[in-house]
């Protein structure tokens, strides 16, 4: 099923999760112990994150350097049908426009299509260490909007050249929105316009950027419904767990963190886990008088965690 129709038959609320592919060499057990511990939850359904290739630099023992470029965590479309096929749990498959060419991407639908996954969140993705070489004759998107708008044109039946006109796919597309705008952009409202389009492109939903402060959730929902967006907006949260992510989560997630939350945190570093999940089970509370469409929590392969926050608000 859909996510917005999930969204309009909720009868209670929703709460999906977002995960992330083991490392290369890993396992599909790991994520199947993952999506384990997750289904005794009901989750409407489950994103997996995709990822882009990256370069190292290795030095063998004879003290050569030699250059790899390749992706440390494949298997985002293996692991959506494992997901969606063997635990019968709605998948959403993260696409990107990063690494990818157009023609690669027109493959993964494919792919999706006949594994039976009906959900994707078109992104950009963040520049590699060192960019994928597009080949000749190959194109790439972009930006997000022009994901978007391949994947809607697959919708109406429009592929790639070579084969023009095709059965129309049906997937229904979420993008990505930041309630405290993105790193790159000049101002929110400029941000909330490049949203804007991506909606206008055919995404049907967005789902947020993690936040630790509802009202900028509530300010960023009026400043998109002002602007003329009305797709569901989920909001997406994370559990803070140890006293180092008061600087990684701004560092890399490009967000800010409470005063308050800081003060405790810091005066009181052992107990961050406890301080991180009552902080988080306020967010949700607050979120859930709100009236949001569904919570959705960023995992990161750390399922008891979001569990014990999640269990309070289960019948
Ligand atoms: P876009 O919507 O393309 O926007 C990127 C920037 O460009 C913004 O500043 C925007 O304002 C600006 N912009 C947009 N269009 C134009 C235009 N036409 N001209 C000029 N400027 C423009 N990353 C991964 O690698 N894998 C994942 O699985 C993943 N999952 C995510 C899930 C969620 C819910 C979120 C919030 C982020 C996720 N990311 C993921 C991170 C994401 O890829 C980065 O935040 C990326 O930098 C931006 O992606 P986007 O889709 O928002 O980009």
């Amino acid at each position: 099923m859909k996510v917005v129709e999930h969204i309009e038959k909720r009868r209670e609320p929703l709460f999906s999760y977002e995960i992330v592919p083991p490392l290369r060499g890993s396992s599909v057990r790991d994520i199947v112990d993952i999506v384990e511990a997750l289904a005794p939850l009901n989750p409407p359904w489950i994103d997996v994150t995709s990822h882009s290739s990256s370069t190292q630099y290795l030095e063998s023992n004879d003290g050569t350097i030699k250059k790899r470029t390749f992706k440390k965590r494949p298997g985002t479309l293996g692991i959506c049908g494992v997901i969606q096929n063997r635990f019968r749990i709605d998948t959403v498959a993260h696409l990107l426009c990063v690494g990818f060419s157009k023609e690669e991407t027109e493959d993964a639908l494919i792919e999706l299509n006949f594994l039976g996954i009906e959900n994707v969140l078109a992104l950009r993705g963040d520049a590699p260490n060192i960019p994928k070489v597009v080949a000749a004759g190959r194109r790439a998107n972009n930006y997000a909007v022009d994901l978007v708008a391949q994947i809607e044109g697959v919708n109406q039946g429009n592929f790639l050249d070579e084969l023009g006109k095709g059965d129309p796919f049906d997937f229904c597309i979420g993008v990505a929105g930041y309630p405290e705008k993105h790193f790159e952009a000049s101002c929110l409202q400029a941000d909330i316009q490049s949203l804007k389009r991506k909606v206008d492109a055919g995404a049907s939903y967005v789902v947020t950027q993690m936040f630790f402060e509802n009202q900028k959730y509530f300010d960023f929902v009026k400043a998109c419904r002002d602007a003329g967006i009305q797709v569901p907006i989920i909001p997406g949260l994370k559990v803070l767990r140890s006293p180092g992510q008061l600087n990684n989560l701004p560092r890399n997630f490009y967000i800010d963190l409470p005063p308050q939350l800081v003060e405790e945190v810091q005066s009181h570093p052992t107990h961050t886990l406890e301080i991180g999940k009552r902080w988080c089970q306020k967010q949700v509370q607050e979120l859930l008088d709100f009236g949001v469409p569904a919570v959705h929590f960023y995992v990161l392969n750390d399922v008891q965690v979001v569990t014990d926050v999640v269990r309070g608000f289960q019948k």
